[in-house]
């Protein structure tokens, strides 16, 4: 039976008594292996964790999550669908956004948009929001 010598404590061992490595046997032997996860248990730990905090693909869920507490902050900061319209409209100005003269309300005798460009706008709104969903 083949044997190998163990570069920690140096005896030489049964080639069961080391570990597998990607199909190759490990340096030092199975012994020696546990002593040193069993006194680096916490350090081992940290590493994985820290590892897996930072390679961790987002799923589906996480990613719904994060785009909703995007548009919940986007809601909060535009405030009211008044100021979501001017933003986009400034955003856009090459749109063919269309308008008239008010006739009768607040606004009476100055241009105002149509109120389908309102509708315009939100689709735009869901729209950009959806390729971002299947896009990022
Ligand atoms: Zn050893």
């Amino acid at each position: 039976m083949d044997k190998k010598t163990c570069t920690k404590c140096g005896i030489e061992k049964l080639a069961h008594e080391f570990k597998l490595n990607r199909g190759k046997l490990r340096a030092d032997c199975k012994q020696c292996n546990k002593e040193y996860r069993t006194k680096n248990k916490t350090a081992i730990l940290k590493k994985k964790t820290e590892y897996y905090h930072s390679h961790k693909k987002e799923t589906l869920k996480q990613k719904i999550a994060r785009l909703e507490a995007e548009i919940k902050c986007l809601k909060e900061q535009t405030n009211n669908l008044e100021s979501e319209f001017d933003y986009v409209t400034t955003l856009h100005p090459e749109f063919p956004w269309k308008r008239h003269v008010a006739k009768t309300g607040k606004s009476q005798g100055q241009e105002v948009y149509n109120a389908e460009m309102k509708d315009a706008c939100d689709s735009w709104v869901i729209c950009v929001g959806g390729s971002r969903l299947l896009n990022q």
